[in-house]
C-alpha cells in the first residue's frame, strides 16, 4: 500500500465477487487450512460465504462440525495455514482473475486526487494482500478495513475511515464514502456505517435481491467506467 494527497471522498472496494472471481481456491484454502488443523474432514456445506468476514466464516463452519469457537491464539494459527495454501490455491488458476473493468475503474479512482482508494472486505488482511498481489491491484490502495479488524462487517465502514484519517491527516466523512460492493451484505454494511453503496451484481444470481436491498446505485458489471465514477460523485456530491 502506498500513501499521500489530500482527498475529501473514499471509495471503500470489496474483493471477493466485486473486484475478482476466486474461482473457489479461497474457499479451498479454507478448508484445507481447518483439515490440517482438526485431522479431519470438514463439512462447509450449506451456506455462502459471500459477504461474510473470515472470522465469522470459521465461527460458523467450526460450529457446523461441532467443534468449539477459536481463540484469538487459533485465529493466529488459521489464518497462518490458511494464507499458505490460499497462495498455493491462487497459483494453481488459470486466467484472469479480474472482472472486466476493475482494474481501469480503481486506476480512474486512484488518478482523482480527490478520492481516497482504500478496501473494504471480509477478508483477512493478508489474504486479501495475497489476492490482491496476484492481480497486481494491492499497491493500488491505500487504506483498507480487514476481517481481523472486526469479525462483524457491519462495524468496517468507521474502521476504514478511521484508517483513511491516519494516511491522510485528515477526516473523512461518511457521507463521503462508497462501498462498492456485490452482496446485500455490502449494502448493510454501508447503511451501518452511514455511508453509500454501489452495488454491482458482476454475474451472481439474478441480482434480484441485491436489487431489494434498495442499493443507492446498481450496476451489472465494472465496465462503464464514466458512469460508475459519475455515480461515485453523484452520491457524495454536497
Ligand atoms: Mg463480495
Amino acid at each position: 500500500m502506498s500513501s499521500v494527497g489530500a482527498p475529501t471522498r473514499a471509495a471503500l472496494f470489496d474483493i471477493d465477487g466485486t473486484l475478482l472471481h476466486g474461482h473457489g481456491s479461497g474457499r479451498r484454502a479454507f478448508l484445507r487450512a481447518l483439515e490440517e488443523i482438526h485431522r479431519r474432514p470438514i463439512d462447509d456445506a450449506g451456506f455462502s460465504f459471500a459477504g461474510r468476514t473470515d472470522v465469522e466464516i470459521l465461527k460458523k463452519v467450526l460450529a457446523q462440525n461441532d467443534l468449539p469457537d477459536p481463540t484469538p491464539e487459533e485465529i493466529l494459527h488459521f489464518a497462518t495455514l490458511y494464507c499458505r495454501h490460499l497462495e498455493h490455491e491462487l497459483s494453481l488458476l488459470d486466467g484472469p482473475l479480474l472482472y472486466p473493468g476493475a482494474e481501469r475503474l480503481v486506476a480512474a479512482v486512484c488518478a482523482r486526487p480527490d478520492w481516497a482508494p482504500g478496501l473494504l472486505t471480509g477478508n483477512l488482511r493478508e489474504g486479501a494482500r495475497r489476492k490482491l498481489a496476484s492481480t497486481g491491484l494491492w499497491e493500488r490502495f491505500t487504506f483498507g478495513a480487514f476481517g481481523d479488524d472486526h469479525e462483524d462487517r457491519n462495524a468496517l465502514v468507521p474502521i476504514a475511515l478511521r484508517r483513511a484519517a491516519q494516511v491522510y491527516s485528515t477526516e473523512l466523512l461518511p457521507g463521503r464514502a462508497v462501498v462498492i460492493g456485490d452482496t446485500e451484505r455490502d449494502v448493510a454494511c454501508a447503511r451501518a456505517g452511514g455511508a453509500k453503496v454501489i452495488a454491482v451484481r458482476n454475474g451472481w444470481d439474478d441480482g434480484v435481491a441485491l436489487r431489494r436491498a434498495e442499493p443507492d446505485a446498481y450496476f451489472e458489471d465494472l465496465t462503464d467506467t464514466g458512469a460508475l465514477l459519475a455515480a461515485l460523485e453523484s452520491l457524495t456530491a454536497d
